[in-house]
């Protein structure tokens, strides 16, 4: 599409916003739950698009599209109580604050989760008023543009959600629009703070969600089984594109060993192949430059002394599910987030140094930690820099619960009650 078309679709979404942010929420909400049905409707469609543009296997696709309808009821169910505002006793005759839509919405989006990295910032945003438009990722073209339509086949007004198939440069003028208000990106560190600075520039509102580089933590008194069949999924997942999956891998010195064998085993049984076939658990990796980038953190920390334990290999985009153990904090596996099927395994000797092994990171989005104490890890919560600690499960993302992060994973929460508040302006009234 030529550049000159985006000023007009941005107007475009700021004439609708005139009529959307009056039309009521019970009628909003409507056009979200027939969005939900054509969404379920077409899945198998739009999943088999998710698998050929980036290589996720058929099933995870599916999974993410249903999870996209989850997200849809979450919000079908729980906005009119998020958004109908609160009292505030003062002195004041009357005292309140009401959440008002903010306007346009640039989301910038990558290619990972295609549909649910673009249904958890647009959902929410339309439900409480706001009208979006999206940069999606460059290599995900089909899968953005089939989102616009199916916006537009549910019967969602004209304006309200669309594409921008733009490249990467153009963002800066799009935040630069005056009919822009708030810009929320999901992706790499350098894109984050690309897009941070420009709307810096312009004093407008952004929300960042970014990389990690999660510990998975496993204590010596851990159920052993569960910690590994658990740990498979935390890293496996989305051929390991996925920020909130477990990268480093702290294993109690106790247990060390025996940990290794039966993970390594369970990677064993891991079938690579075909992303079309409802069998494969790992797809080729999204593209291959992202395959060989993965290929230079695990030589470089090879050339640094890690020992690859399981794997190693790399064939085109397919990259072998991968353990890497002597690992120190200086190699790329540990201080860089690695973004495909590879482990780093690191031991300790007690919780207080797992969990500074665990902070030692610039990333703090999430981390997990496997062990049967639980009102003693309970005391240790506050002691991790992280957004999300999840004990005995892996971090994942769910419609009900906040989702972000510290430090260099960005700013701002997505889902649940804090992430359809952070594109609205909470306007106090006082009335004396
Ligand atoms: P990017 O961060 O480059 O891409 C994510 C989105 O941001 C895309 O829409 C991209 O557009 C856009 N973008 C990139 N640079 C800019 C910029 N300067 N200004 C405005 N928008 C920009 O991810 P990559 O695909 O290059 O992946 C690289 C690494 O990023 C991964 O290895 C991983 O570490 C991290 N990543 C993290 C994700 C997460 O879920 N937190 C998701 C994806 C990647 P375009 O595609 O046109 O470049």
């Amino acid at each position: 599409m030529a550049t000159n078309n985006i000023p007009k679709k941005i107007n475009t979404a700021a004439v609708a916003f005139q009529t959307w942010k009056k039309t009521a929420l019970t009628e909003r909400i409507r056009h979200i739950e027939n969005l939900k049905v054509k969404l379920l409707e077409n899945k198998q469609e739009y999943a088999e698009w998710i698998s050929k543009e980036m290589g996720k296997p058929i099933t995870q696709s599916i999974a993410e599209v249903e999870k996209c309808g989850l997200l849809c009821d979450y919000y079908i169910h729980n906005a009119p109580a998020f958004l109908q505002g609160r009292t505030i006793a003062t002195e004041a005759a009357e005292s309140y604050v009401t959440y008002d839509p903010l306007g346009v919405l640039l989301g910038v989006m990558p290619w990972n989760f295609p549909f649910w990295q673009v249904f958890r910032f647009a959902i929410p945003s339309i439900v409480a008023g706001n009208t979006v438009v999206v940069k999606h990722a460059s290599n995900v073209p089909e899968t953005a543009q089939i989102i616009e339509t199916l916006c537009r086949n549910s019967g969602l007004p004209e304006g309200i959600y669309q594409n921008l198939p733009i490249s990467s440069k153009a963002v800066a003028d799009v935040i630069a629009n005056p009919h822009i208000k708030a810009v929320s990106l999901t992706g790499s560190e350098n894109a984050g703070i690309a897009v941070a600075t420009e709307a810096a520039k312009h004093l407008k509102k952004s929300v960042l969600e970014l990389g990690g580089s999660n510990a998975f933590i496993v204590c010596e008194d851990a159920d052993l089984e569960k910690a590994v069949s658990t740990a498979v999924n935390a890293r496996m997942q989305n051929a390991g594109q996925s920020c909130i999956a477990g990268k480093r891998f702290l294993i109690q010195e106790s247990i060390f060993d025996s940990f290794l064998e039966k993970y390594k085993a369970a990677f064993g049984q891991l079938k690579m192949g075909d992303p079309m076939d409802p069998t494969t658990q790992i797809g080729p990796m999204a593209r291959v430059d992202l395959a060989q980038e993965v290929e230079n953190q695990v030589q470089q920390s090879v050339a640094m002394g890690a020992t690859i334990a399981f794997g190693g290999t790399r064939n085109e985009a397919y990259f072998d599910p991968t353990i890497i153990t002597n690992v120190t904090k200086e190699m790329p596996v540990f201080n860089e987030e690695v973004f495909g099927p590879v482990a780093a395994l690191v031991a300790f000797k007690n919780l207080d140094e797992a969990i500074a092994i665990s902070n030692n990171s610039r990333f703090g989005l999430g981390v997990s930690v496997f062990t049967q104490n639980i009102e003693g890890i309970k005391t240790r919560i506050s002691d991790f820099e992280e957004g999300a600690v999840f004990i005995n499960e892996m971090v994942k993302s769910d419609p009900r619960l906040p989702f972000g992060g510290i430090k260099k994973s960005g700013y701002g929460r997505e889902l649940s009650e804090e992430g359809i508040h952070e594109f609205v302006n909470i306007k106090t009234v006082l009335i004396q």
